[in-house]
């Protein structure tokens, strides 16, 4: 089959990658210059295989209202809330209030970091790819007893799902990293030992060169304008080309993976995916002590950063924000990240010499991303991974693959229908 993947994030390529491997000829339509450019770009870089949630869960709602009020709280909103704001949070109550489905969502998701694990062993075993990757592990630090508590009553739900994890007391969560010398508070931590880090914007690079050499066509510059359909089927995408020329892209099948700009492309055919882009920041810093540095990923539950080593540099991310499509990266922001770096890891990194970044999580009400068959036969979704695309990435390029040959999936997917939001 000739498939059209729309969208070169992480997910679009990895999905390019699974569908050509099985044989299929994949052209990948992307409307920037290059893979990873987007979402894929900045973030935190962590692979947390074990460390994968639904958004909408009734603790979230209970500590969103004291973390917008403080000054460095985690979770930010520009105020007046736009229309689309507000039916994102609507929808987001309604599903961490609906009894069972943050359990169920949770379960469906680590299914899902379980097998993507085991994909991305064995895309690393079989290419060549350099992307600053790194096994060492995710550590979540307990900054206070009650956090330390939470760790140990989710310990049970991780061993049913064979992820490997170990509570740590603080000497044991300094002797897994040496570097954390900051005054931050430390009641110890969870270390999921198997978890992996990486630059997921080298890794959707290197991953499209190794397409574009097993024949896949890559599109840059190329922005899809709208599809083209039938009642029963897809029949292409209007292209528009890098000058300006409108030309029509035919094939058998169409995967729309373009984030959070998903929405847009598909809400001619009657279907409204409720993704909404969830702000987040990063510093990418110079390492200038890797003694001082994290071995790997540290998630400051304090503060709510996420720091990992990406090589040389320190990669430093936080915040959730409601703002729409606002790039904006105000100062504010960057500061609390640099206060959780010192925090924990002081004079690891040339902090003066960081560069910022600004991207939107392509984030579902409920949580898990949208991925099957959409709306006519030949239409198909990997999309709205929130805040997890890059650690579920092999797994649902792999799980896409399966649906589109009709193939049984590895894991059940009733978790990530696309009609689930009966729309
Ligand atoms: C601050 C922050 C930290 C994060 N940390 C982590 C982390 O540590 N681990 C993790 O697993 N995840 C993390 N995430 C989430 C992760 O980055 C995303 O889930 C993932 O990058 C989404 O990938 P994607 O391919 O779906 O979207 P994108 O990377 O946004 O790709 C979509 C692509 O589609 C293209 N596109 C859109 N519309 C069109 C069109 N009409 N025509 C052609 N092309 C189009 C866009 O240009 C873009 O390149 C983080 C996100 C943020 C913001």
């Amino acid at each position: 089959m000739h498939i059209v993947v729309i969208g070169a994030g992480v997910v679009g390529v990895t999905s390019a990658h699974a569908l050509a491997r099985r044989g299929h000829r994949v052209t990948v339509v992307e409307r920037l210059a290059g893979a990873g450019l987007e979402t894929s770009f900045g973030n935190a870089g962590q692979r947390s295989y074990g460390v994968v949630y639904p958004w909408a869960s009734a603790a979230m709602v209970k500590q969103a209202l004291p973390w917008l009020l403080q000054a460095d709280g985690p979770l930010k909103m520009h105020l007046p809330p736009s229309p689309a704001t507000v039916r994102f949070l609507l929808a987001s109550l309604r599903f961490a209030f609906a009894p069972g489905v943050f359990g169920l969502n949770k379960r469906a998701m680590l299914q899902m970091g379980v097998f993507s694990r085991q994909r991305f062993s064995e895309l690393e075993r079989d290419l060549d790819l350099a992307f600053d990757g790194g096994t060492g592990g995710v550590l979540q630090l307990a900054s206070s007893p009650a956090m330390m508590a939470e760790y140990r009553d989710l310990s049970p739900l991780l061993t049913e799902f064979g992820v490997a994890h170990r509570l740590l007391g603080p000497i044991e969560v300094r002797e897994a990293e040496p570097g954390m010398t900051g005054d931050g508070p430390l009641h110890g931590g969870i270390q999921y030992q198997t978890d992996g880090t990486g630059d997921c914007h080298l890794f959707s690079q290197a991953l499209a060169a190794a397409c574009e050499e097993q024949g896949v066509t890559f599109l840059y510059q190329h922005q899809v304008q709208r599809l083209l359909f039938d009642a029963h089927r897809i029949q292409g995408v209007e292209l528009r080309q890098p000058d300006g020329a409108l030309e029509v892209l035919e094939a058998d099948a169409f995967v729309v993976s373009a984030g959070c700009w998903s929405p847009a492309l598909v809400a001619e055919l009657g279907v409204k995916l409720p993704i909404y882009p969830v702000k987040g920041y990063s510093l990418t810093a110079p390492l200038v002590d890797e003694t001082r540095a994290p071995v790997s990923t540290v998630h400051d539950d304090n503060l709510k950063v996420v720091s990992t080593r990406l090589g040389s540099r320190l990669r430093a991310t936080g915040f959730v924000e409601l703002s729409d499509f606002r790039r904006d990266i105000p100062e504010a922001r960057l500061a609390t990240i640099r206060k959780s770096v010192a925090s924990r890891f002081p004079g690891c990194a040339d902090l003066e010499q960081a560069t910022s970044w600004t991207g939107f999580r392509p984030m579902t009400p409920d949580g898990p991303a949208i991925l099957g068959r959409g709306p006519r036969d030949n239409l198909y979704f990997n999309t709205g991974h929130g805040t997890f695309g890059w650690t579920l990435s092999a797994g649902s390029a792999e799980l896409l693959a399966q649906v589109v040959d009709g193939e049984p999936t590895a894991i059940p997917l009733d978790a990530f229908r696309p009609d689930r939001f009966r729309v």
